[in-house]
């Protein structure tokens, strides 16, 4: 499989290149340079497949050139044989057509963890043919970091510096991330917000004193791996459903787009989706765009869904991409002219393009909070407040027929209510509690250095510390 930049310009490269660059030279993003297509019977036949396995199935289009049947596979069990359900990722059912997609059985509890652990294998597995050892640099502000942490500590050819805004992240999410003690794991607790960590990070990838010793990578939902690793989960749960003969449709409580893109490829690889929700906090470029044809960012809005509250959808040029016509030419175009004014318009072409299965709606605090309490009292679930984000959107939906009644419904259920506990018990009354698995986050030592918020410090920690792990 070869892979093309939505700006045209890149060279197009194979999925171990994909997998290794991450975003492409041009400031595009990779994509498949054409979807591969599984018939009905394909599709009936991955029926009670166990989740590596089906894995193998939907993935070894992608990988193809890259990685065997049997490597992928080899992997897929070691990677997904880890997750605290046997099922990977289960279903649930809340009425008669509502029901909650389970992706927070990973070892950090959110459905991140279900593409970085597969991630880190794959780094691992092509490193070690080039002979070559990867630098991952990245700034979180809570999820993301735990994930990534997790998903290459004690890899061979792997090391990873992750910085976080000290004192500013919750006490679960800093733990989750500095009781991994592995020696080539290294958390930066640093001085300012995580917008100045991140700036950090940036600027280490053009500074030529860092990237002239170190082979720098990045782990951020624009990598191609990704995205690929969560399209399993639509099949999963849509051939429980019934597909082929049956469509099936999603809510996604969306951020950076990487997680309802996935169902997009989903469709493009032949899955009968009825249709997919986007569904935002108030921080709602999406939901404009979709529904007015105008991307315009406009600063972020702290909310109970911090991993939504974003300005901009680093995974939603994909979509402009394919389904504007996949003109890279124009599409640089239109991406730099939204790089300066910070707004742009959808052309029809791509209005057209995304309104066939795309569907949106936004929730504030309140209708998350209304949501969080309806998935208790009537189905007896305490949900976390992003997925109360897609639930109100699904059930909005629902009740407006934009969904119709007989088509099943499901919300992605992207964390544990566990991650979120102040929101939730201010919602439903109970604080939940951490799942046995990870219960004794509480009890184990922490590692972590604290730095001085300047570029200078950060970046000479990295290149003194950098190789020894
Ligand atoms: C990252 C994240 C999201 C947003 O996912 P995107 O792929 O960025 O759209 C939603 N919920 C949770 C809990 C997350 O961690």
């Amino acid at each position: 499989m070869q892979y093309v930049s939505t700006r045209g310009r890149a060279p197009a490269l194979d999925f171990e290149g994909v997998t290794l660059a991450g975003l492409a030279s041009d400031g595009g993003l990779y994509l498949p340079a054409e979807w591969p297509r599984f018939t009905a019977d394909e599709i009936r036949g991955m029926r009670g497949l166990a989740y590596p396995d089906l894995a193998t199935r939907v993935m070894a289009p992608f990988v193809a050139g890259s990685l065997t049947d049997d490597e992928l596979l080899a992997i897929c069990h070691k990677v997904y044989g880890d997750f605290g359900h046997a099922a990977v990722t289960p279903l649930v059912q809340l009425d008669q057509q509502h029901w909650l997609l389970e992706l927070f059985h990973g070892p950090t509890l959110a459905f991140k963890d279900v593409a970085l652990q597969l991630l880190g294998r794959l780094f691992e597995t092509f490193l070690a043919r080039r002979d070559q050892r990867l630098t991952i640099v990245g700034a979180t502000s809570g999820d993301t970091g735990s994930a990534a942490i997790h998903a290459v500590a004690g890899l061979e050819r792997v090391e990873i510096f992750m910085l976080h805004p000290k004192g500013r992240v919750s006490d679960v999410q800093r733990r989750q991330m500095t009781t991994v003690l592995s020696p080539n794991v290294h958390n930066l607790a640093i001085e300012g917000s995580f917008d100045d960590a991140q700036a950090h990070v940036k600027r280490m990838f053009t500074d030529a004193d860092v990237t002239s010793v170190l082979n720098l990578g990045a782990v951020n939902s624009i990598n191609w791996a990704r995205l690929m690793a969560q399209v399993v989960y639509y099949f999963a749960s849509a051939l429980q459903l019934g597909a082929p003969d049956r469509t099936v449709a999603y809510s996604v409580p969306t951020g950076n787009f990487g997680d309802v893109f996935a169902g997009y490829v989903a469709q493009q690889m032949g899955l009968p989706i009825e249709r997919l929700i986007v569904a935002t906090n108030i921080n709602d470029i999406l939901h404009r765009a979709l529904s007015q044809g105008d991307y315009a960012a406009d600063g972020v809005t702290p909310t109970i869904t911090p991993s939504m509250d974003i300005q901009v959808s680093s995974n939603f040029e994909r979509l402009l991409f394919d389904a504007g016509g996949r003109d890279g030419a124009a599409l640089a175009a239109q991406m730099h002219a939204f790089e300066d004014t910070k707004a742009m318009h959808l052309t029809n072409t791509q209005r057209e393009g995304a309104g066939a299965l795309f569907a949106s709606a936004r929730a504030d605090q309140t209708e998350t909070a209304r949501a969080l309490q309806w998935a208790h009292l009537a189905a007896g679930q305490v949900i976390d407040p992003h997925t109360g984000v897609g639930l109100h959107a699904a059930r909005a939906l629902a009740d407006a027929g934009t969904i119709p009644a007989h088509v099943p419904l499901v919300t992605l259920a992207t964390a544990h209510p566990a991650k979120f506990p102040d929101a939730v018990e201010r919602a439903v009354g109970m604080r939940p509690a951490l799942p046995a698995r990870v219960g004794d986050l509480f009890g184990r030592e922490e590692s972590l250095v604290e730095l001085a918020g300047d570029y200078a410090t950060t970046r000479d920690y990295v290149l003194g510390h950098a190789g020894n792990a």
